[in-house]
């Protein structure tokens, strides 16, 4: 079917698939916890990766209640989300954003 597992992150463990573009619905990336799924065109750049598992550490650290307060609570979405653009910008090779778009993302938030 195309969906490939080729990344196993230890810390935070998670496991990393690489899905097809037209399964993502637009999505770069997305979190289910310990789950994560990339769009495959974004394989080799390693800032949504980065994204992804930042959003698996604040699953983590809030024992699962990310899954539910992310969804809910406005504020709380707003700063899981920066923190992961935070990394995503700061810490990866590529990030696959630029400041400007982060900042378009950031306001966006409903
Ligand atoms: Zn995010």
């Amino acid at each position: 079917m195309g969906l490939e597992i080729v990344k196993l992150s230890v810390r935070p463990f998670a496991v990393v698939i690489y899905v097809p573009a037209k399964l993502m619905l637009g999505w770069s990336g997305y979190c289910f916890g310990p789950v994560i799924f990339i769009d495959d065109r974004y394989r080799h750049v390693d800032g949504w990766l980065i994204h992804e598992l930042t959003h698996t550490s604040q699953f983590y650290r809030t024992w699962g209640a990310h899954a539910i307060r992310y969804y809910i609570d406005k504020k709380y979405r707003i700063s899981c989300e920066t923190e992961a653009y935070y990394n995503q910008l700061l810490r990866a090779k590529k990030p696959g954003l630029t400041r400007h778009q982060v900042e378009n993302r950031l306001n966006r938030i409903k």
